[in-house]
């Protein structure tokens, strides 16, 4: 029996995961990837001495006893890449006191809350109460359980998510009566508005049990892993290669054409990359329902972590917290807009990313994906505006970081115009949690296939829940999909175990 094909298209993370147990499972495996190299979104990029991570702040399954380690380990990023925690989450800080610190140690933070505001003991319990639940339960894990596990899982977890599912932390922290907790608390995931409580408490939780952190080395490091072992693995990257059309044969997908007119044949052919190009450019448009219509048919302007304004500093920020949400003295325009605080990560803790006594320092802010499109068509106005942006965030963390203008050795803005050329991901999309329950409590994605094509499939972020797990996670199910289809055990190959 000759060996069956499957193409894959995009070495996103999500990509990369299915060519991963696509050549577990013995299929002979191609990914097509237009960039140079691995990753889409999960990336870094190097400028002089310094690396500059464009995607991981938290990843989820750094700890060896959480389930999500073993997807690490299967996938090469573990035992390769070292995980460690955080001894805080975040920093809110402010000009007149002491700042709000997310420690990860739960007693601690608990102890630093009731410190900052006796009067609010009632409202840390409630929280810390909410916070220490999460400790034992392993959240985004469940996208490794089993069906009786998830319905399980569902059962323990339902009176949490009615408490704490509809509830933001906008109107969670409407409970302090601690004028600066009740402005600061909306803003310690991400500083992005209307994340829900659950996202807050699962954060807080398994950080507190060290699954929540990062891999040595960063973005690059851990897509380079999981590309390495794809080969290692015997499957097939080709970096430099755009899809350009699925080639549909009675309503199978049989292969794919590339930019350059080539014809791959294949017996199941996989997509990974922007929702929108997927659905209306490589299909056509011509498999689609209401919903998939409605979803990808209008992609999001608000792009949450849209430009990145990296700095590599001749400074020692290895003490600083890793992520500060630093207020401005009043609204500022930066971008276009007014902003009244920045989202400043600090890179000090890894050592690989920049030369000792130096670190790379970046300010993501949100973005109109629209801006830098109408920017974009006009060179010397693109430029320009980078650079305005550039000033106006060194000139404020100038005020945080005295001296800093003069250590920076490098410069480099980056924005969603940069993210499209480098990924083909341009506009942002709705985080939508009813997407994530559906995912981990029922396995069913957005558009794991798509109705009346068969022998297709969708992975990643525009397909199911976004984050690095949950698209690893969704490419091992692709390929469960593909065995089941094909009568075959799905076989998944442990990786090596940690030293
Ligand atoms: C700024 C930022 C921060 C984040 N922080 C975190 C975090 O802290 N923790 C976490 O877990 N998650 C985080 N995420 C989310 C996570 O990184 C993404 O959900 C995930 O990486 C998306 O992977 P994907 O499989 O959807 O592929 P994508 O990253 O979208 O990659 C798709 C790939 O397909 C390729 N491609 C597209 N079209 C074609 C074509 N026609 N032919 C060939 N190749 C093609 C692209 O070049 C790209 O390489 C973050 C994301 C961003 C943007």
């Amino acid at each position: 029996m000759s060996q069956k094909r499957i193409l894959i298209v995009g070495a996103g993370v999500g990509g990369l995961s299915a060519a991963c147990y696509a050549a577990m499972n013995g299929y002979r495996t191609t990914l097509l990837e237009m960039h140079s190299r691995p990753g889409g979104v999960c990336t870094s990029w190097t400028r002089g001495d310094y690396v500059f991570d464009g995607c991981i702040h938290n990843l989820a399954g750094t700890s060896p006893d959480s389930r999500l380690y073993g997807l690490w380990r299967e996938l090469g990023v573990v035992p390769r890449l070292a995980m460690r925690g955080y001894d805080e989450l975040v920093a809110v800080e402010r000009p007149d006191g002491p700042p709000l610190v997310l420690h990860t140690d739960l007693d601690r933070l608990e102890a630093h809350l009731k410190a900052l505001s006796p009067v609010d003991a009632p409202v840390v319990d409630e929280l810390m109460a909410g916070a220490r639940w999460f400790r034992g339960f392993d959240l985004l894990g469940l996208a490794m359980a089993s069906p009786a596990e998830r319905i399980a899982a569902l059962a323990r977890g339902a009176p949490m998510f009615r408490k704490w599912g509809a509830l933001t932390l906008e109107r969670f922290a409407e409970r302090f009566s601690d004028p600066f907790l009740r402005r600061a608390f909306p803003t310690v995931v991400y500083d992005w508005p209307g994340q829900t409580m659950l996202m807050a408490l699962y954060f807080m939780g398994r950080a507190s049990v060290g699954d929540l952190g990062w891999p040595e080395g960063g973005a690059q490091a851990f897509s380079q892993a999981i590309a390495d072992r794809v080969v290692s693995l015997g499957g097939e990257i080709c970096y430099g290669t755009r899809a350009q059309t699925v080639l549909v044969e009675h309503d199978r997908a049989v292969g794919v054409r590339l930019a350059d007119g080539v014809e791959l044949f294949a017996d199941a052919v996989i997509c990974n990359g922007y929702g929108p190009d997927v659905i209306f450019g490589l299909l056509g448009g011509r498999f689609t329902s209401r919903a998939v219509r409605d979803y990808y048919a209008h992609p999001e302007d608000r792009v949450e972590m849209g430009v990145h304004v990296c700095l590599g500093v001749r400074r020692d920020i290895s003490a600083e917290p890793h992520a500060i949400v630093l207020p401005l003295e009043g609204p500022v325009v930066i971008d276009g807009e007014p902003r009244e605080r920045l989202y400043v990560e600090c890179f000090g803790f890894d050592q690989t990313l920049a030369p000792a006594g130096a670190a790379p320092l970046k300010v993501v802010l949100p973005t109109s994906w629209e801006r830098w499109d109408r920017l974009s068509r006009h060179p010397v106005a693109y430029k320009a505006a980078q650079a305005e942006i550039a000033e106006a965030v060194i000139g404020q963390l100038e005020r945080r970081f005295p001296g800093l203008r003069d250590q920076i050795e490098v410069v480099d803005v980056a924005t969603p115009v940069t993210t499209q050329r480098f990924t083909g991901n341009g506009r942002g999309f709705r985080p939508d949690p009813a997407v994530l329950v559906k995912a981990l409590f029922a396995g069913r994605r957005l558009s794991q296939t798509l109705p009346g094509l068969s022998d297709f499939y969708m992975v990643g972020q525009w397909a199911g829940p976004p984050s690095l797990p949950m698209v690893a996670a969704m490419g091992r199910d692709v390929i469960r999909q593909v065995c089941r289809r094909d009568g075959r055990p799905f076989a998944a190959d442990p990786g090596e175990a940690s030293g």
